[in-house]
């Protein structure tokens, strides 16, 4: 069961540019930066109560990010669901048909553990579980 919209990933193609840009719309600073070697992209992170906006910039020619850009430019680029038990939340999405792109969490950005479903079998969404990583134990990452 999903139990918020933990966030709202936002691919943008400068970072600096589009920080300063949500610190103005929002009248606040992002609360994190970060670099996800893994995957390719710098983030930053903004609070909106109990949500959060995730800007993502690729690092390189070679990330996810970069390709979402050249192909769809600046934007929305998927929806992160807050569950409490992800590889639970992952095997009913699964049952129910839904095309996964982890079959595993993986470790994420601001201490998640983190895995994809397919846009095509979400209505054009790219919709991403979230679950709080306190310590790197049980999942192997
Ligand atoms: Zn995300």
């Amino acid at each position: 069961m999903t139990e918020k919209i933990e966030h709202i990933g936002i691919a943008v193609a400068d970072l600096d540019r589009a920080t300063e840009l949500y610190t103005r719309l929002l009248g606040i600073p992002p609360y994190k930066t970060e670099r996800v070697e893994s995957e390719g992209v710098e983030v930053a992170f903004f609070r909106v109560g109990q949500s959060k906006i995730e800007l993502l910039a690729p690092l390189h020619e070679a990330s996810p990010i970069a390709k979402f850009l050249a192909k769809r430019g600046e934007g929305i680029h998927h929806v992160a669901f807050g569950v409490s038990d992800i590889r639970a939340e992952l095997q009913r999405l699964k049952a129910e048909g839904f095309e996964l792109l982890n079959e595993n969490p993986k470790p994420g950005a601001d201490r998640k553990w983190v895995a994809f479903v397919h846009p095509k079998s979400a209505g054009g969404v790219l919709v991403e579980l979230c679950q709080d990583r306190e310590k790197d134990d049980d999942h192997g990452g």
